[in-house]
């Protein structure tokens, strides 16, 4: 049985602050401030078995780790991790999955209200005084009655996006690679298709090369002007460019984001519009569920390290193999 107080963990960049105490007090945890190994010395490199983090593994801090044997990503969408890398050199790596599922649903469905009602802008509108100065807020020419949705990405959170909207009765369609057997929602098996379909389009699809860049200059005109784009997956499915352009020029009528092409930085020309609704990746940002994130984490890293099999390994490490029976 393996005394896991000598196991070294890394812990690259920020860490969520609880997690980062539980595994102190699990693991022998190194840090360092990027993922940059070249601060390490060479018996950190040789000792440490695994990464915990929030953010990027690249292949180059795989490679400086000879002796890495799993990444346990906080979070469930793992396109900042080298993950063909991974299963190339048969590092495992685990994820988040199932834990945050309703709350980025509950967010993405507050986000959705805000952009169509126009709640952000009706609350400053209280704020500043001018209710009782100028009156009542206009009434907004939008409304969620009579919207058709879309969702690309009926996974997990998509179809808990999916279940919510129908207490909501709004008629529901979906585009993901491949159809699912158990829902009764129209598939569209183009994005596109889908957008010439509906006018609120839902992205919770996970980002990576092949989704970038999906929602483009072409699905933002199929939308159409009355068109709502909200964005909960991965700011790279957006094209950030063609998107603010199509909300200038009225292409598409609102955007609710949570997400961004290169967070933190969002373009001024974003908030500059009065037809977006912004938020700073807060999807799964309760205490509640990150706590529950980090448990996972914790609990991939402690099962890996005991002779057990992770709890939640990704897709594309166990279609390669990846287990720890193997090793
Ligand atoms: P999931 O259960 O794996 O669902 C992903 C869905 O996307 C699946 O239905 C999948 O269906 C579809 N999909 C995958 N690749 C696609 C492609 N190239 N084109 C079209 N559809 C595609 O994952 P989840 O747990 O729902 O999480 C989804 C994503 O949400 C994560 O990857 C993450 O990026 C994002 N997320 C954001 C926040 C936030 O704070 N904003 C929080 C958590 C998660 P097929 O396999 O049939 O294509």
């Amino acid at each position: 049985m393996t005394d896991l107080s000598t196991v070294k963990i890394l812990v690259p960049g920020r860490f969520h602050p609880e997690t980062f105490e539980t595994l102190q007090a699990t693991f022998d945890v190194v840090t360092i401030p990027g993922r940059d190994a070249s601060v390490l010395t060479e018996e950190q490199r040789q000792a440490i078995r695994g990464i915990a983090q929030g953010g990027s593994v690249p292949a180059s801090l795989m490679d400086a780790l000879p002796n890495l044997e799993i990444v346990a990503n906080f979070g469930v969408g793992y396109d900042g991790v080298d993950v063909a890398h991974a299963a190339a050199k048969g590092i495992m790596v685990t994820n988040t999955p199932d834990v945050l599922t309703e709350e980025v649903a509950d967010t993405t469905v507050g986000l959705l209200l805000m952009t169509v009602r126009e709640f952000p802008a009706a609350e400053r509108h209280l704020r500043e005084g001018r209710w009782h100065g100028e009156g009542a807020y206009r009434l907004t020419p939008m409304t969620l009655r009579g919207r058709r949705v879309g969702i690309m990405g009926l996974g997990r959170i998509g179809l808990a996006i999916a279940r919510r909207l129908e207490g909501f009765g709004v008629p529901i369609a979906y585009h993901n690679r491949s159809p699912r057997s158990d829902v009764a929602y129209a598939y569209h098996d183009t994005l596109q298709g889908l957008a010439e379909a509906v006018d609120t389009l839902i992205i919770a699809a996970p980002g990576g090369a092949a989704t970038e860049k999906a929602v483009d200059a072409a699905v933002l005109k199929a939308l159409g002007p009355d068109g709502v784009l909200i964005n909960i997956g991965r700011g790279t499915t957006v094209d950030e460019a063609a998107l603010i352009e199509a909300l200038e020029t009225g292409t598409i009528a609102a955007a609710g984001l949570d997400v961004f092409e290169n967070e933190p930085h969002v373009p001024e020309r974003l908030t500059a519009l009065p037809n977006t609704v912004l938020l700073p990746h807060v999807g799964s940002a309760s205490r509640h569920t990150r706590r529950e994130m980090g448990n996972l984490v914790i609990a991939n890293l402690k099962a890996w390290f005991s002779g057990e099999e992770p709890v939640s390994p990704v897709a594309e490490c166990v279609k390669a193999g990846i287990s720890r029976a193997g090793r």
